[in-house]
């Protein structure tokens, strides 16, 4: 859908005089950016996996911006009259000094662009390219074509559309959860994949040769994605995905079921889940983590011990790392 998105440049202190100016002109529906309040949430934070402090945004101030959107149907042009007409007003009071002497409301520039929303929403498809993860597993946009890798008769090829489901293989912790699956899992196993996604990893297990795969997911939209990747990967009679937060309320047939259990969470989540994984896998199973920082790692592997696993490997990329793990 095409739109029209109108900004208007302030001060943080501008703000409440901007937004009041346009209430009165009857525009009602705005949004404000105030670069002081990612200041506060900033300073609020404490250093978590959701957020590393080099990657924080410049802690200066900018202007503050208030943006004004309506579709292009032909009701741009009052809206942008009444924004017009609200900074005139605003300007007029301002320089009577109806705010006080020293008020600052920065430039009060407006700008006008016109944006399509369905462009935007499809912006990153161009940059999710056909990426080989490990030694034989090539994970491909449905929309791409396989050009410049060679694909060799062993190769497994997965096609994805992750739609808004995290997984497109591109992530450290997907690779490298792929790389482990790659390395243990054997023909005919049976696999749970916790926090299934976009089905990525729970495909590969099914061109893996693994006999049956259950995905879970808390997330209905990935139950949905996941489930139509499988049909697009044709693997839909091996692999299903249900509804579920991590492995509570699993069924009693599932008990020592699996011979591989595959998460790829944070390590909170996998801590979380790591003591129920024991019920659900046979001896010598293989449980493989991931989405671990490695700053968490001791911690991961402590829980996963202490549950009753010997850890048989760590791999490692970037700040991520994956642990696979045997139930003894
Ligand atoms: N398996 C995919 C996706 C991993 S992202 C891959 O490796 O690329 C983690 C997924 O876990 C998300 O889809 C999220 O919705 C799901 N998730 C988060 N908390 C969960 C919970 N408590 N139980 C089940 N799934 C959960």
């Amino acid at each position: 859908m095409k739109y029209r998105k109108i900004s208007i440049f302030t001060s943080p202190e501008g703000i409440e005089i901007v937004s009041g100016a346009l209430i009165n002109e009857g525009i009602l529906d705005i949004q404000i950016d105030n670069p002081r309040d990612v200041l506060d949430m900033i300073q609020g934070l404490k250093p978590t996996e959701w957020y590393d402090p080099d990657q924080i945004p410049a802690t200066e101030e900018g202007p503050a911006k208030i943006m004004v959107y309506t579709h292009l149907d032909g009701g741009e042009e009052a809206a942008e009259v009444a924004v017009y007409r609200a900074i005139g007003e605003i300007e007029d009071a301002r320089d009577r000094g109806d705010f006080g002497e020293d008020i600052d409301l920065g430039t009060l520039e407006v700008l006008i662009e016109d944006e399509d929303d369905e462009e935007w929403k499809d912006k990153w498809k161009e940059f999710f390219k056909p990426t080989r993860v490990s030694e034989r597993i090539i994970v491909k946009p449905t929309w791409q074509e396989l050009d410049g890798i060679d694909v060799k008769p062993s190769d497994i090829v997965i096609e994805i559309d992750p739609g808004q489901a995290f997984g497109t293989g591109a992530h450290e912790t997907t690779s490298l959860t792929l790389k482990h699956m790659e390395d243990y899992l054997k023909p005919g196993d049976k696999i749970l994949d916790v926090g299934v996604g976009s089905g990525i990893l729970a495909i590969a297990a099914a061109k893996l040769e693994a006999e049956e795969i259950l995905g879970i997911d808390i997330d209905e939209e990935a139950v949905r994605v996941s489930e139509e990747n499988y049909r697009l990967n044709h693997v839909e009679d091996k692999a299903g995905s249900i509804k579920g937060d991590l492995l509570l309320g699993l069924d009693d047939e599932l008990i020592s079921w699996a011979d591989m259990v595959v998460a790829n969470l944070l390590s909170n989540l996998v801590i979380k889940l790591t003591p129920s994984v024991k019920k659900y896998i046979k001896p010598e199973g293989i449980y493989i983590s991931s989405g671990i920082l490695t700053e968490k790692e001791d911690m991961v592997a402590r829980a996963i011990e202490e549950s009753g696993f010997k850890i048989e490997e760590i791999k490692y990329d970037g700040e991520w790392c994956s642990i696979a793990a045997r139930l003894i």
